[in-house]
């Protein structure tokens, strides 16, 4: 017997350290490089991210990448997407939305609630957005919004309460090149 006994102990406390670390780091929203890496929520892709191609050797120099093995996504990856594309799209939402702006952002919300592929959230989402009708007159009003509808999501489910006031710093607009991917607005509120 030459292998080390301890060790399958020594990984299991390293998986979790690993874990925890990019947790916090997600929740504090510390790093920045995030946006312009296709890495979204961390600088480590953990056990419990999704990877866009779970055969992708190409950075595993760089990243300490655990794998996992293809399969369906879990009810937390996807909440983690979700949020990921509603927190950008507030992001990206115009300063002066158009009418038809204001009115898809509703209709989104109100069709997420209905069809969003985990029936107890969407219900859950159903009974929030009663409780808090959507308000998207402007980019801030919008994106401070969704922060408090995220809380609300955050506490029924006991984690820790995100600082709105820290919205535009976590989820910034699409790093994208000469502003291409921003949305047109209008100039005035409509
Ligand atoms: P997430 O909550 O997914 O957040 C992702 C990142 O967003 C965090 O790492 C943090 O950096 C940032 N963040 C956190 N809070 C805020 C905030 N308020 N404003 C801005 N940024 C923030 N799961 C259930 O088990 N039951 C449910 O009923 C349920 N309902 C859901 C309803 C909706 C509409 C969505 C999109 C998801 C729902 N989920 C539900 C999933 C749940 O919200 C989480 O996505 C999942 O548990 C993973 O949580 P997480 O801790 O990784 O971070």
């Amino acid at each position: 017997m030459s292998e080390n006994p301890w060790q399958p102990l020594l990984q299991t406390f390293e998986k979790i350290s690993i874990s925890l670390q990019t947790h916090l780091s997600n929740f504090i929203g510390i790093n920045k490089t995030r946006r312009s890496s296709p890495a979204v929520h961390s600088p480590v892709i953990s056990i419990e991210s999704p990877l866009p191609n779970s055969s992708s050797t190409s950075n595993s120099a760089q990243l300490p990448i655990k794998e996992k093995s293809t399969g369906p996504v879990t009810k937390e990856e996807l909440g983690r997407a979700t949020w990921t594309f509603l927190h950008t799209l507030a992001a990206q939402y115009p300063e002066k939305p158009t009418r038809q702006q204001k009115k898809d952002v509703k209709e989104l919300m109100a069709i997420l609630s209905r069809m969003y592929p985990c029936r107890e959230c969407a219900d859950h989402f159903k009974e929030i957005l009663r409780a808090n009708p959507v308000q998207a007159g402007s980019q801030e009003e919008f994106s401070q919004w969704l922060c408090h509808v995220h809380n609300t999501v955050n506490r029924s489910l006991g984690k820790l309460v995100f600082p709105c006031e820290r919205v535009d710093a976590r989820w910034g607009k699409l790093d994208c090149e000469q502003r291409s991917c921003d949305l047109q607005g209008s100039s005035f509120h409509i």
